[in-house]
């Protein structure tokens, strides 16, 4: 069913709240959240009691809060998440989102995490800019294929701020926090999250969106493997200010590419701003980074050193950084299935193991949640009083997995044949130019429109019969 064009109920004409009152006042909040039209109203049968389908999700990052607010638009599911931390507060880093993942936002209706206060777009509307790093040229520039509106343009955030806009559209008490899972099992009746305090939890559909290193892949995929990508990153964010008076510092975001080390810096939303540098780095024999701790911190003085002889405006950047944090990058295989017992699947890192490259993972994690708002639609429609059969739930989950695992796939080929492939270059100047001259063009990745994906897979698959 196209969603855009189906008359939304509307409260003001229809039932003001002023003649509902009460806890008919209460509903009405719930039918906006669900953005149900008025037929699903009708269907529903206000007031009737339903068995609903308990879905329960293990992590509450962008995958998981975002996977919370596309089915919580669907009044027969309850949601509940479990996450690891003791609170809820994103790492200091920044993330960027592209059209596709600004997009996916907006369709769930997290307007509030596309305001330009939250999320910075650079004024010359030039989504990638490539500068050489000694002499600051710019030497490549990517353009958008298909992007007509400004709040769909590349956007960079702080990731705390986009963590607490999507909070904003999850109420706190269906997140339990300081629950770390430490194993999942599902089967043809239910599903269970087990955590590491000796409790568990019961559902009828389980998503794992417990990011790369998740227990609820290694639970169904026990011999899925990381490796390093021979790549870390030092990743800062801090107050704009202090970056303020650096001479010829550019308006928007840049990407300087040097001999084996990249750089970027940019401003982020709320006066943020952020500076990344990434380099090769050993790789043992075991596939892992030597002392590379995920999220420890670095003394920036390494950094500084790296990046000494580079060019003014970098150097500048260094210097101002205040401190910075460590990420070995991992990447791993693709899957070769994202439903496990008809009840469980995977989302975002925890589904597709690509160790952020392109900055594509939080696009690609608000793309798995809209597919899979898509799939439970489409197969369990838009209202029900009765509880899906496990076929039904099989059906469903069928069908986001092939709406996203393959697109996914291909973007995890790319990386993987990258590994190890532009280390040995001793003409390093030459080695630069050829990697700006032979960048891909990854429209494909950052403008890929998941919706009609999935109307293809539908037209392709008839559900309940080759699905
Ligand atoms: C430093 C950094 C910078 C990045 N930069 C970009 C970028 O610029 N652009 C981009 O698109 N992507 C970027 N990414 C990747 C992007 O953030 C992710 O792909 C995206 O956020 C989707 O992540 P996720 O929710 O699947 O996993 P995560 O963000 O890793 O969230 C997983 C959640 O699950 C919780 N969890 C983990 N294990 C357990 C457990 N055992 N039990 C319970 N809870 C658990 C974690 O605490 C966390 O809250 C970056 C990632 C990092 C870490």
């Amino acid at each position: 069913m196209n969603t855009t064009t189906r008359r939304r109920y509307r409260p003001k004409s229809l039932l003001s709240r002023e003649l509902c009152g009460g806890p008919q006042a209460d509903k009405l909040d719930e039918l906006l959240i669900r953005n149900w039209s008025y037929k699903d109203y009708r269907n529903a049968g206000m007031g009737m009691s339903q068995e609903k389908l308990r879905v329960i999700i293990a992590g509450a990052g962008i995958a998981g809060l975002s996977a919370a607010i596309a089915l919580r638009r669907l009044p027969y599911i309850d949601v509940e998440l479990f996450e690891q931390a003791t609170e809820l507060r994103e790492i200091g880093a920044s993330i960027a989102l592209s059209p596709n993942g600004l997009r996916s936002l907006e369709k769930l209706g997290v307007l509030n995490a596309l305001d330009d206060d939250t999320a910075f777009r650079g004024p010359s509307g030039v989504p990638m800019i490539y500068r050489h790093w000694k002499t600051n040229e710019v030497i490549h520039q990517e353009y958008f294929a298909d992007v007509r509106l400004r709040r769909h343009e590349t956007a960079r955030f702080h990731r705390g701020h986009l963590h607490a806009a999507l909070l904003e559209h999850v109420p706190s008490d269906l997140i339990h926090l300081d629950k770390m899972v430490a194993s999942a099992d599902a089967s043809q009746h239910g599903v269970t999250l087990h955590f590491a305090d000796g409790t568990s939890a019961k559902g009828d559909v389980l998503i794992g969106a417990d990011g790369i290193h998740s227990k609820v892949r290694k639970s169904f995929v026990p011999n899925h493997q990381l490796v390093s990508t021979g790549k870390v990153f030092l990743r800062s964010t801090f107050d704009a200010s202090l970056v303020a008076d650096i001479p010829n510092l550019p308006l928007d975001s840049a990407h300087w590419l040097g001999p084996n080390e990249n750089f970027f810096a940019s401003r982020l939303g709320k006066g943020q701003y952020t500076t990344v540098g990434n380099f090769d780095v050993p790789v043992s024999a075991d596939g892992r980074v030597k002392d590379g701790q995920w999220n420890a911190e670095e003394n920036v003085d390494v950094l500084r050193e790296r990046y000494k002889d580079w060019n003014p405006v970098v150097k500048a950047l260094v210097d101002a950084t205040p401190y910075t944090r460590i990420y070995p990058n991992y990447a791993g295989k693709p899957l070769s299935t994202w439903v496990f017992e008809s009840r469980a699947t995977l989302v975002g890192d925890a589904a597709h193991t690509h160790g952020g490259a392109f900055a594509a993972g939080g696009s690609l994690a608000l793309d798995d949640a809209y597919a899979l708002f898509l799939a439970f639609q489409h197969v369990l429609g838009s209202s029900r009083t009765q509880k899906p059969e496990t076929e039904e739930l099989n059906t469903s989950l069928k069908l986001y997995d092939e709406t996203r695992r393959p697109h996914t796939e291909k973007l995890l080929e790319i990386i993987l044949k990258g590994i190890g492939a532009q280390t040995t270059n001793t003409d390093w100047e030459e080695g630069l130019l050829k990697r700006v001259r032979n960048k891909p063009n990854m429209t494909w990745l950052s403008e890929h429109d998941v919706e009609r994906t999935f109307q293809g897979v539908i037209q392709k698959d008839s559900p309940g019969s080759k699905l």
